[in-house]
This record gives structure tokens, sequence and C-alpha cells, in this order.
């Protein structure tokens, strides 16, 4: 069974789910008003991709017989320097996602709760992917610094990515 405090930090991440898809959907706003809608397209699913860890999180608590309570979500960053600075920003938050995943496993271990702590492991192999797509692009993006046409190149091939939700 599910103790409170762990019932708690669990709703507190669907919060935090749902306010990082909020923070992408901003990002992807900024994108789309420098005409970048590759970029746009890419943090859209971003977007999708955080709702659905929300999701995840959502039906669990309810199978464990647990009561999901929702909260006013903080408004999101609407301000970037550039499209460099949006991404620098979305490693920082991914490494912040990353960081609260550990300390609910660490919760969830010390409480035994098996169940839980098996959940938490497909969100802990997630984070390693989520870090390492914004640490490339990043890399990518200092690579080209102002190079119009590679971030097109870029741009058109962020452009194709889709949202697949995962079977696993
Ligand atoms: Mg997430």
């Amino acid at each position: 069974m599910v103790t409170e405090k762990l019932l708690n930090e669990l709703n507190e991440q669907i919060n935090y789910e749902f306010e990082s898809a909020h923070i992408y959907l901003a990002m992807a706003a900024y994108c789309a008003d420098q005409d970048l809608e590759g970029f746009a397209n890419f943090f859209i699913v971003q977007a999708e991709e955080e709702r659905f860890h929300a999701m995840k999180l959502y039906n669990f608590v309810n199978e464990m017989g647990g009561r999901v309570v929702l909260r006013a979500l903080k408004g999101p960053e609407n301000k970037f320097d550039s499209i460099l600075d949006v991404f620098k920003k979305a490693l920082d938050h991914e490494k912040s996602v990353t960081k609260r995943i550990y300390n609910l496993m660490d919760i969830a271990n010390g409480e035994r709760e098996h169940a839980t702590s098996s959940m938490l492991r497909w969100f802990i192999d997630e984070q390693v992917e989520e870090e390492a797509t914004m640490t490339s692009i990043i890399k990518k993006l200092s690579r080209l610094k102002d190079n119009s046409h590679g971030i097109f190149m870029l741009d058109t091939q962020l452009g194709q990515r889709v949202f697949t939700p995962p079977t696993a």
C-alpha cells in the first residue's frame, strides 16, 4: 500500500509533468515565432510526451487506489534569447525532472513499495533518453552557431518528429 507521503509525492510529480508539457508548449511557441516550424514541432511532440508521462502516473495512482489531486499549473517561461537558450533551458528542466524521479525512487525503495519502484524504473530509463536528446541538439546548435543553412537542415529534421505512445 502506498503511504500518504509517497502518494503526495506521486501527485506532485503528476502536476510537475503537466507543468513540463506547458513549459515545452511555450518553447514551441517561441520557435514558431522565429519561423522555425521544425523546432516548434519538436517541442509540441515533447509536450505530448510529458502529458503521456503525467497520465502514466495518474493511471498508476488510480490503480493503487490512491486519489489524484490536480492543482493550478505554474506559468511557464515565455522569454528566450535564442534557439540555443531554449534547448539549454530544456536540458536544465530535464535534469530537474531526473532529480525528482530519483527522489521518488528513494522514497519508494525506503518504504519497500516495490510496485511503485517497478513503475518508476520506466521513468528512470526515459530520463536518460530525454537528457541525451537535449544534449545532442545543444551540441549541434553550438557547432552551427549562426550557420543558417545548417539550422534550416536541423529544423527540417526536427520537423519529422512524431509522437508515438510507448508500449512498455
Ligand atoms: Mg517527463
